[in-house]
């Protein structure tokens, strides 16, 4: 049987439906994933449910959308020539040169030929008897593969809470993981933003200043820093390309793959000036770096006390209206929910246009069509932007019916939570594995090195099963098991695991609360998945 490949750039019109792996989902992981195995003679199609490569990069384009890893780390390094030749304009790269980044790797490595856009998988099942996995698509389609990748994205599956009377809104409602290609343009309109996380900071400053009125419902508020955004220096980018591979190196030594300056010492074992000067420094300098101004940061509630509250001085210092400054500033953990890096985003709420409506006591009681209704409040809006973010790492891959061996479901697995092995594999699901999957450091590190890591371990397990004429390739569950028990347990040592975040999926009603990414460092995970590799895949049973 053919499939309709919808691929405009695909020279075929039918596809074939035998392919050795299929790799589901053209984000930076599909393909990389894609290159590798196509490079290693693999035949290879990509299923992606988008019209064209880039993922995040292709569905999230609200203004001020950007990365908030810096574009000299947040950018791939398998190949030296690419990463020598592609220049990036700013320290933190907006959506659209992403996007031009990521076009400029799909032509370079003529990548779009193998990728079948605008379908989506909606079932893999795997078949005993001949280790095989059947993936069927939105349109009809069936493939037949011997390996499933699942590169489907850990922030890909938007999370839209149902507000009563939503449909009746006589307006636009926006998702800022789904926004418009053609831009919106809220120019003299009275904009509603729903949630206060790093979508919402990066996009508040830059529809406050077109909109004519905007308010924000905020349920929680977010410590933020400031980006310091700026064009690169092309001193210190040509210092950077002189040693890229030494620079990636170092990177990977770091505990979240960013490199950056870890301060080793405990926020206790300093005077409070010399904290003061270090968090002073830090700021200004800006990004994520601001919070590993010390060890203990994330360990002792008295440590992160003395960054929170600077940072809630900050907001003080900031916000001219100290009932705002109020509501603006975080009382939990500070990185317990993910820091975001902002640009001007405390400084918006200076402006006569933008205001703020705390929904942590009464929450938005529903949509009305003509706008939000909280506490018998009806606030009127032309358009609602819903940036309430996505269900985060277990959403995208449970939306698929996963079924593996002997029938079992991957919604029945994960009922209670996920459990993978190193997250990237899963006990029962043979052959199947799972980019930046929960159960590594995923998330909490920088991506791209984190996809990177993971596309070169599985595409080398391929290889050795390949080479060793194997077919069938499985995680045990007491491997599993013992892995799913040391991810809790570090979790458990931080203080990361101690609020209501997406990292726990506390962010969608009725999710299983498990810390979902590994917390122990990517030096450590990288090390135990090369000792796996080593040992003839440990914890795997091969046939
Ligand atoms: P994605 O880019 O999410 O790609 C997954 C793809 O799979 C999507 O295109 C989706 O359409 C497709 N797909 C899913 N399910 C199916 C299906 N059933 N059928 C077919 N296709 C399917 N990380 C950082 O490290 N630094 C940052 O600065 C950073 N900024 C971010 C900013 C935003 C706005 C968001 C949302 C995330 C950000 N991230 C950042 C995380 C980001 O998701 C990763 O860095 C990276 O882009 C993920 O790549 P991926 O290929 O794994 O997944
Ligand atoms: P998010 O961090 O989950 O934030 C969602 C916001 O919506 C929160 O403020 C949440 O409030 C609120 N919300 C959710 N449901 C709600 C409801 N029913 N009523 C009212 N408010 C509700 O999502 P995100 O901002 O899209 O970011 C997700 C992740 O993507 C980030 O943490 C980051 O990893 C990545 N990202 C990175 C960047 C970047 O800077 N490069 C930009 C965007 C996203 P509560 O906090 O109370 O749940």
């Amino acid at each position: 049987m053919a499939n309709k490949n919808k691929n405009e750039n695909g020279a075929n019109s039918t596809s074939l439906t035998e392919f050795d792996a299929v790799i589901v989902g053209a984000g930076f992981a599909g393909m990389y994933t894609l290159h590798r195995l196509r490079g290693m003679g693999l035949s290879v199609r990509v299923i992606e449910a988008g019209s064209d490569v880039g993922g995040t990069w292709y569905w999230n384009r609200y203004p001020g959308a950007r990365c908030d890893v810096e574009s000299m780390q947040y950018s791939y390094q398998f190949s030296e020539e690419l990463q020598q030749e592609w220049e990036w304009s700013e320290r933190y790269a907006t959506q659209p040169e992403i996007l031009r980044y990521v076009d400029h790797v799909a032509e370079r490595f003529d990548l779009r030929r193998d990728i079948q856009f605008d379908t989506r998988v909606t079932a893999a099942t795997f078949d005993d008897r001949t280790s095989r996995w059947r993936i069927e698509t939105d349109d009809g389609g069936q493939f037949s593969t011997a390996y499933c990748v699942m590169a489907t994205g850990c922030l890909s599956s938007a999370n839209r809470p149902q507000f009563d009377g939503q449909d009746s809104f006589t307006g636009p409602i926006y998702h800022t993981g789904h926004w418009p290609h053609e831009g919106v343009d809220f120019t003299g309109q009275r904009v509603a933003v729903i949630g206060t996380g790093s979508s919402a900071i990066q996009s508040i400053p830059v529809i406050a200043e077109q909109a004519a009125q905007l308010i924000v419902f905020q349920r929680t508020p977010n410590y933020t820093v400031p980006a310091h955004n700026g064009p690169l220096d092309p001193a210190a980018v040509a210092e950077v390309k002189a040693d890229y591979a030494g620079f990636r190196a170092r990177a990977k030594r770091t505990p979240t793959g960013n490199l950056f300056e870890v301060g080793g010492r405990s926020a206790l074992a300093v005077s409070a000036e010399e904290r003061e000067r270090e968090y002073e420094a830090r700021w200004r300098a800006g990004g994520l770096p601001f919070l590993a101004a010390y060890a203990d940061i994330m360990f002792n509630p008295v440590a992160n006390r003395t960054v929170a509250d600077f940072v809630r001085n900050k907001i003080r210092a900031i916000v001219d209206d100290p009932t705002v400054a109020d509501m603006l500033a975080p009382r939990n953990i500070i990185g317990c929910k993910r820091i975001c890096v902002d640009s001007g985003y405390y400084q918006a709420f200076n402006r006569d246009n933008v205001s703020l409506v705390d929904i942590s006591e009464t929450p938005i009681e529903m949509i009305t069509p003509e706008g939000v209704s909280v506490a018998g409040q009806v606030y009127e809006f032309d358009a609602i932007v819903s940036a309430t973010g996505f269900d985060a790492m277990t959403g995208a891959l449970l939306n698929i019916d996963i079924r593996g061996s002997g029938g079992l479901a991957l919604r029945d697995k994960w009922q209670d939570g996920p459990v993978a092995y190193l997250g990237l594999a899963l006990a029962g699901f043979p052959n199947l594995f799972t980019i930046t999957g929960p159960g590594s450091p995923s998330v909490i590190s920088n991506m791209l090195p984190a996809i990177e890591q993971h596309v070169n371990w599985i595409t080398d397990c391929i290889g050795y099963m390949r080479d060793k004429g194997l077919a069938r390739i499985e995680a045990q569950p007491d491997a599993e098991a013992a892995w799913v028990s040391h991810v809790g347990e570090v979790a458990d040592m931080s203080l990361r695991s101690s609020c209501s975040s997406w990292y726990v999926g506390a962010n969608v009603p009725g999710k299983p609360r498990v810390y979902m990414p590994y917390i122990g460092g990517v030096p450590v995970y990288a090390q135990k998945c090369e000792q796996v590799a080593a040992a003839g895949y440990e914890g795997f049973a091969l046939s």
